[in-house]
C-alpha cells in the first residue's frame, strides 16, 4: 500500500488518508469498535506497521501526523482501558516474529479492543532473572503441553490472549532454551486467581498452567529463541510504560498542580518550592520521552526506552507523596477499599492515596528500578558488565 510512485505514504497522503476515513465513518456516529475496525484495514492504526497488519510501511514519525489528524477531525480516543499489554508489547512482538496468519489472527482484535492480552512471563522464582523461567512446554505431535504458575499477571481475568514464555530445553543454558507462545487463555487448564495488592483492588493474578494443549501454530518464532522474541516485547514494554508520548501536565503531576491552583488554603511556600522542582522534571521527562519517540521513527527501541521509565516511576513516585503532602490528612482518607478486579489501570481516576499505593509498584513493574539501571550502565554507558556465573550451566544444574 504505497503511493503510485511506489514510494511509502509522506504526510500529505496520510492525512488525506484520515480525511477519506472520517468522511466514510463519522466519529461522532460509528460506534467505536467499528471505527477502530476501519482505521486498522486503511492502515491507519500503526502507520509504520506493514500493509495489512494495521500498518501502511510508513516511517513510524508520521504516526503523530495520523493522531493529530484523526483529532483535529473529532476521531473519539482510541486507547482505551486494559489494552496496554495488547497494544504496546504483544503487537510489536507479533508484526516483528509472528506468521502472516498469526498477525491476521491476532493483530485486528487486538487493536479494536475486541480482545484483551496479558502477559505470562513472570513467575515466583524469574521475575527480574526472566530468563529463569520453569514453566515448562513439552512438545507432542502438533502440539505443546505447557505446565507451570505464573505471578503478577496484569488484567488476566480479562485477557484472551497471553503472550508466554516458557522452558522447552532445560538442558542447555538458561537463555537458549526458552521458547515463546500465545496462550489460548480459554483453554483447559487454565487458572486464574486474583492477587490482592497494596491498594486494596486485584488488578494482577496468579496464574496456573495445567496440562495447558497449544497448537504450535501458536509458537512466536523459532524453538529455544523464545528469548530474542522476549527481547523484543521487553524493550517494546519500558517505551510503553514510561515513554508515552504526553501532553504537558499529563499524568500526576497535572493532578497536583490543578490542585495547587484550586486550593489555595493548601499552599505553603516550602510545598510551592517543591513542586516547582517537580513541575521542572517533569517536563524535562516529557521532553526526553518525546525524544526518545522520535529516535524510535528510525528504528527499534533501544536500551534508552530503560531510562525514560526509570525516571517514569521516580517521578511519579515523588510527585504522589506531593500530593500526600498537600492534602495532609485529607489526603489519607482512602477513597475506597473495596477488593475489586478492576476493568482498566488508570490511576488517575483515583484519589490521593490510590495514588500513592500505587505508584510503589511503577518502580518494579516492567522492570526493577535496579535492573534498569543496570542496563543503562551496560547497554548505554558502555560501563564493564556484572559477572554472569551462569552463562554456560545448563538450566537444570542452577542452584535453586
Ligand atoms: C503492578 C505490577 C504489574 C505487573 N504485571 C506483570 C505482568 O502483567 N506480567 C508479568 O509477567 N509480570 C508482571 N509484573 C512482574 C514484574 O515484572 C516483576 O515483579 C519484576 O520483574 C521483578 O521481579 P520479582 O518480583 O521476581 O523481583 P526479584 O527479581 O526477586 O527482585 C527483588 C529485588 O532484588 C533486586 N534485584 C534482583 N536482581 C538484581 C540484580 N541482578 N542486581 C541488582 N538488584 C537486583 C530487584 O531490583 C528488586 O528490588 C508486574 C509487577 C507489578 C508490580
Amino acid at each position: 500500500m504505497t503511493t503510485t510512485n511506489g514510494a511509502p505514504p509522506d504526510a500529505a497522503d496520510l492525512r488525506k488518508r484520515v480525511a477519506d476515513l472520517v468522511a466514510a465513518h463519522d466519529p461522532a456516529t460509528t460506534e467505536q469498535t467499528e471505527f477502530l475496525a476501519a482505521r486498522f484495514d486503511a492502515g491507519l492504526a500503526w502507520v509504520h506497521f506493514p500493509p495489512g497488519a494495521g500498518g501502511l510501511g510508513a516511517p513510524r514519525a508520521l504516526q503523530t501526523v495520523v493522531d493529530a489528524e484523526f483529532e483535529r477531525l473529532g476521531s473519539v480516543p482510541t486507547h482505551r482501558d486494559g489494552l496496554s499489554i495488547g497494544l504496546g508489547m504483544a503487537a510489536p512482538t507479533i508484526v516483528a516474529f509472528g506468521t502472516e496468519q498469526q498477525r491476521r489472527r491476532f493483530l485486528k482484535p487486538l487493536y479494536t479492543g475486541e480482545e484483551v492480552w496479558c502477559q505470562l512471563f513472570s513467575e515466583p522464582g524469574a521475575g527480574s532473572d526472566l530468563a529463569a523461567v520453569g514453566t515448562r512446554a513439552v512438545r507432542d505431535g502438533d502440539s505443546w503441553v505447557v505446565d507451570g504458575q505464573k505471578v503478577w499477571t496484569s488484567m488476566a481475568h480479562r485477557a484472551r490472549w497471553a503472550i508466554l514464555l516458557a522452558r522447552t530445553d532445560p538442558d542447555v543454558p538458561k537463555h537458549r532454551g526458552l521458547t515463546y507462545f500465545v496462550c489460548d487463555m480459554t483453554a483447559p487448564g487454565v487458572d486464574v486467581r486474583p492477587l490482592r495488592q497494596l491498594t486494596g483492588e486485584a488488578e494482577f493474578n496468579e496464574v496456573y498452567l495445567d496440562g495447558v494443549r497449544l497448537p504450535d501454530s501458536l509458537r512466536l518464532g523459532e524453538v529455544g529463541a523464545g528469548w530474542k522474541v522476549a527481547q523484543t516485547t521487553l524493550m517494546n514494554e519500558r517505551v510503553s510504560i514510561g515513554g508515552r508520548p504526553e501532553p504537558r501536565e499529563g499524568g500526576l503531576v497535572g493532578v497536583v498542580s490543578e490542585l495547587w491552583r484550586t486550593r489555595p488554603e493548601l499552599r505553603t511556600r516550602g510545598l510551592h518550592e517543591e513542586l516547582l522542582k517537580l513541575w521542572v522534571a517533569a517536563e524535562a521527562a516529557r521532553l526526553t520521552k518525546e525524544r526518545l519517540r522520535q529516535q524510535m521513527a528510525v528504528g527499534q527501541p533501544g536500551p534508552e526506552g530503560s531510562a525514560a521509565k526509570l525516571s517514569f516511576a521516580e517521578l511519579n513516585q515523588r510527585i504522589s507523596g506531593l500530593e500526600l503532602e498537600l492534602l495532609g490528612t485529607e489526603g489519607l482518607a482512602y477513597d475506597d477499599w473495596t477488593f475489586r478486579r478492576p476493568e482498566g489501570q488508570d490511576p488517575l481516576r483515583r484519589g490521593a492515596g490510590f495514588h500513592y499505593l500505587r505508584t510503589r509498584g511503577n518502580s518494579i513493574e516492567g522492570g526493577t528500578s535496579e535492573i534498569l539501571r543496570t542496563i543503562i550502565a551496560e547497554r548505554v554507558l558502555g560501563l564493564p558488565a556484572e559477572p554472569r556465573v551462569d552463562k554456560n550451566v545448563a538450566w537444570k544444574d542452577l542452584p535453586r
